[in-house]
Parts: structure tokens; C-alpha cells; sequence
């Protein structure tokens, strides 16, 4: 382990364009709970039905019910970690010059994070289907016990900015985040089991430009092999240990 971290050093040391690719892994320290594998939410809310966009177009209130009892009390409660943290001192050393993320709890903007690609949404905005008007959650999560689905004051139904299944990822965000993976010299993949398309396909897009893989996971990823540096533990743990 003492080679592998003193290996990242150098690495981090003579790159100036690093990209940070953060995935469920990441959040879960901040007592955000992984959707997959043992435990995860998905095990118990079947996704077809509560997290899929065709469903929630016949009925909302599914959704809603999930939103109010399981996803507000953790979003709400879940403060930046030590590695959110390490991301901002990145940045701010002018290292690290966008963050891409597949987590939807806005943490990193929390923290202080400028620059974050949101490739799956944000579940703190909300926001009206058929007009687009913006609403915050904490105000919609009132209105929840006696409102459900939440409608606009236009009537259409509300959604959170979340990308369910069955949704295409947002494609300006899908475009910046293809962009920064050509441009950058460091790609550094935290906490993101890598198995989620096509989002998983941009470190392996950067590689293919010529930057440096590397890949903090407690889990083995399917790009292990062609990564130059494989960390298998806690991404924040050991950011935090670099850059904290
Ligand atoms: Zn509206």
C-alpha cells in the first residue's frame, strides 16, 4: 500500500489538469446509502417501479412515497466528507479543474466544489414537468404529506432532477464531461464501481487520450486492468490522507 500511495503522490504531483470521476462509493461516506449489491436501496424499492420514468409518468405517488420516506430524512441529514473536502483543496491548488459525478446529492457543490458535471441529476432541484419552474426541496417535502403527487402552480406534476431509468443522461452535461475527459492529463476515478453506461465509459475515454487512470475502489473495477494505478480502498480515506 506504501508504494501505491507514494506512486499517487507523484502522480498528483506533476499533473495540472485532473479530472475527478466520484461515484456511490464516494457518498456512502457520507451516509448515503449505495442503490446496489447487499443492503442497497434497490433490494428493497423494486426500481422498475420506483425509480423509472415510464412508472412514474402513469403514477407519480410511488415515487413520492419513496422520496418522502427514504430519500429526504438521508439527503437531508448527509454533510461533505473528508474527500469532498480534499476535492476543494485540489481545486484549489488549480490542479483539479472539473469534477464529474454520478451522484445526485450535490455534496460536492456543498462542500465548495466549483466546477461539478452532474451526469445523473440533482435531487435537491425540483422541478415542474411541464413548465420547467424550479421548486426547493425542503418546501416540497412539506407539502408531501398532503400533497401527492406535488404539482406546480401551473398543475403539471413536479419531478426531481434526478435521471430515472428508462431517462436519457442530460446531454449538455454528457458533452462537458466527454470534453474535460479529452482535455485532461489525470483521471482519477473515486469510489465508482465503473458499471454504469455510458457514464462509465468516460475514464476510459480519457486514458485513450493519453491521461494518467487512476482508480480509488473498495470493489475491483471492470477497468482494473487497464488502469495505471488500482487502489482497492476508501476513496475519501486515502484523499484525504494525500491532500487533507
Ligand atoms: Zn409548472
Amino acid at each position: 500500500m506504501g508504494e501505491k500511495i507514494s506512486n499517487l503522490k507523484k502522480i498528483l504531483s506533476t499533473s495540472n489538469q485532473i479530472i475527478a470521476f466520484t461515484g456511490a462509493g464516494f457518498s456512502a461516506e457520507s451516509g448515503i446509502s449505495t442503490f446496489r449489491g447487499a443492503g442497497g436501496l434497490w433490494s428493497k424499492y423494486d426500481p422498475s417501479i420506483y425509480a423509472n420514468i415510464n412508472y412514474f409518468n402513469q403514477d407519480p405517488t410511488y415515487y413520492w412515497n419513496f422520496f418522502k420516506d427514504e430519500r429526504y430524512p438521508v439527503i437531508k441529514k448527509a454533510k461533505p466528507n473528508d474527500g469532498h473536502y480534499a476535492l476543494v483543496k485540489l481545486e484549489k491548488q488549480g490542479k483539479l479543474y472539473r469534477i464529474i459525478t454520478q451522484n445526485i446529492d450535490g455534496l460536492h457543490q456543498i462542500a465548495g466544489s466549483s466546477d461539478v458535471i452532474e451526469l445523473h441529476g440533482n435531487t435537491r432541484k425540483i422541478f415542474c414537468m411541464s413548465c420547467d419552474k424550479t421548486y426547493s426541496i425542503d418546501d416540497i417535502y412539506k407539502r408531501l404529506k398532503y400533497e401527492l403527487p406535488p404539482r406546480c402552480s401551473c398543475g403539471g406534476v413536479l419531478k426531481p432532477g434526478t435521471v430515472l431509468f428508462g431517462e436519457p443522461l442530460p446531454q449538455y452535461a454528457l458533452d462537458m464531461a466527454m470534453l474535460a475527459a479529452q482535455n485532461c492529463d489525470m483521471c482519477l476515478v473515486l469510489g465508482s464501481s465503473l458499471v454504469v453506461y455510458p457514464a462509465a465509459s468516460i475514464p476510459r475515454i480519457a486514458q485513450k487520450k493519453g491521461a494518467v487512470l487512476v482508480i480509488i475502489n473498495i470493489d475491483p473495477t471492470p477497468l482494473d486492468d487497464i488502469a495505471n494505478l488500482v487502489i482497492h480502498e476508501s476513496a475519501s480515506k486515502i484523499l484525504s490522507r494525500l491532500i487533507g
